[in-house]
């Protein structure tokens, strides 16, 4: 299906056809003709599908309808907020290259940097806004931003946005907004909370929902590297060195995590740098360009940092942690083998982490093939502690044996004995399936 038979303006097509894009992806497919027709849109999508593209298309053909933008001042006619500040500045790049034949004028607003070159880009007058809840509220505050004035809302990555702790700055910014517009929702899960937020903001929206993207079958190689919590850092840097790679995407759980990896990497001769939420705009923005330069070869991230992040096809994913939540590790190797490309993603995995590992497996179902690498044998005597959430859980594993729990004491934790003793057999759901074929 061409781009054609979407009914879009010609800028808009001259636009998309600069890109380089022959084909809408499904989800521009699928949403673009509802959002034309001024329905609001529940659209379950994630980064890397196009729906960036997918809704700021038609929402710039709905502005270039509803009435010729004024001379002078003109008013924020059409609000995008997104998580996270990556997300808004790619956001309001599209907007910009896709509104490029236009005369529609856009800016973005977001927290970590000076506010006052943003107040005076408000000043000027935009239709489109792209901003992040926080900042967005610094503005109405001060009254740089009136928000009465918006036709369209929407929101990206909204699961992200309520991970965030972002709902109570959402719900005050709809508040502020003009009951009758037309709004767009976008998640890439459906959690209970999103669906009332849904509830509450849409008026029989169209549902538009494309496959969750499956790196499982999509020619990304994936592997389970079995070994104890202290050498990880050792065995990635080995990794890293003797198969010579050039970019390589690490995960970890924590910003702290993120930023001494980075620097025993260096330590070890790896150029690495580390991206989060704790970095100012300007280092995460220069850590990501290096990073896509080839200037550095390892980008240490946390999962927040890299989601909605347009770095992808990556040929290797290293996760020097599991996540805690099973579904962040598909975003993860959602990075790698895009596109037919091949890709690897690799998981160092210690004994605390054998509960994350199955839970993932359920997830994916699938069992990962465990390899354990020559020298980096994990210890089969030592037993896992529970990984707890939040602040200093990166340090379980290296907590002094001291007095334990009943629990610890009583039940039988998970250990490498299972695992490391037969590291190529499959496990029992490949068993299964095994028996079930023959
Ligand atoms: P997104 O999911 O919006 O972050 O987009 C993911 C990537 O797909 C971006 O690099 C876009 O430039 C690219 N993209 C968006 N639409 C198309 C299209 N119709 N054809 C090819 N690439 C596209």
């Amino acid at each position: 299906m061409p781009f054609k038979s979407l009914g879009l303006r010609a800028e808009l097509h001259r636009a998309v056809s600069e890109k380089g894009y022959n084909a809408p992806t499904p989800i521009q497919r699928q949403a673009i003709p509802h959002i034309l027709e001024g329905r609001d849109l529940m659209g379950g999508a994630q980064t890397g599908t196009g729906k960036t593209a997918g809704f700021t298309l038609p929402l710039l053909q709905r502005l270039m309808s509803s009435g010729k933008p004024e001379k002078g001042r003109r008013a924020i006619r059409a609000l995008v907020l997104t998580p996270t500040r990556e997300l808004a500045a790619q956001v309001a790049e599209s907007v910009d290259i896709y509104g490029r034949y236009l005369p529609l004028r856009s800016t973005v607003v977001y927290g970590g940097v000076k506010i006052n070159p943003q107040i005076q880009k408000l000043r000027n007058g935009v239709d489109i806004l792209v901003a992040t809840p926080g900042r967005l509220l610094d503005h109405v505050n001060q009254k740089t931003a009136d928000l009465s004035k918006i036709e369209l809302l929407v929101l990206d990555e909204a699961d992200r946005m309520l991970d965030m702790g972002f709902i109570r700055d959402i719900r005050k910014v709809i508040a502020l907004l003009p009951r009758k517009k037309q709004t767009l929702l976008f998640s890439a899960t459906f959690p209970n909370e999103i669906k009332r937020l849904a509830n509450e903001l849409l008026n029989s929206p169209a549902l538009v929902e494309v496959a969750r993207h499956n790196p499982a079958a999509e020619g990304v190689t994936q592997r389970v590297h079995l070994v104890d919590n202290k050498r990880k850092r050792e065995l990635l840097s080995f990794m890293i060195g003797s198969n010579n790679w050039k970019q390589v995407l690490v995960f970890t759980r924590t910003k702290h995590g993120a930023n001494r990896l980075s620097k025993q990497l260096l330590t070890d001769g790896i150029t690495a740098t580390a991206i989060h939420g704790n970095k100012s705009q300007g280092a995460r923005t220069r850590a990501l360009a290096d990073f896509k330069a080839g200037k550095v070869r390892v980008l240490v991230a946390t999962d927040i940092a890299a989601r909605g992040l347009d770095i992808s096809q990556l040929p290797h994913v290293v996760n020097f942690e599991l996540p805690h939540v099973a579904e962040d590790y598909v975003h993860r190797i959602g990075r790698t083998g895009r596109a037919g490309n091949e890709g690897e993603a690799m998981s160092l995995v210690c004994v605390d982490e054998l509960k994350l590992l199955r839970d993932i497996e359920r997830l994916i179902k699938r069992d990962i093939p465990r390899v354990v690498i020559e020298g980096f044998e994990p210890d089969p005597s030592i037993k896992a502690e529970p990984i707890h959430k939040g602040r200093g859980r990166q340090q379980t594993a290296n907590r002094p044996a001291g007095k334990k729990g009943a629990t610890a004491r009583n039940k039988r934790q998970p250990s490498f004995k299972d695992h490391a003793n037969n590291p190529g057999r499959p496990g029992r759901r490949a068993r299964n399936r095994a028996r079930h074929a023959r």
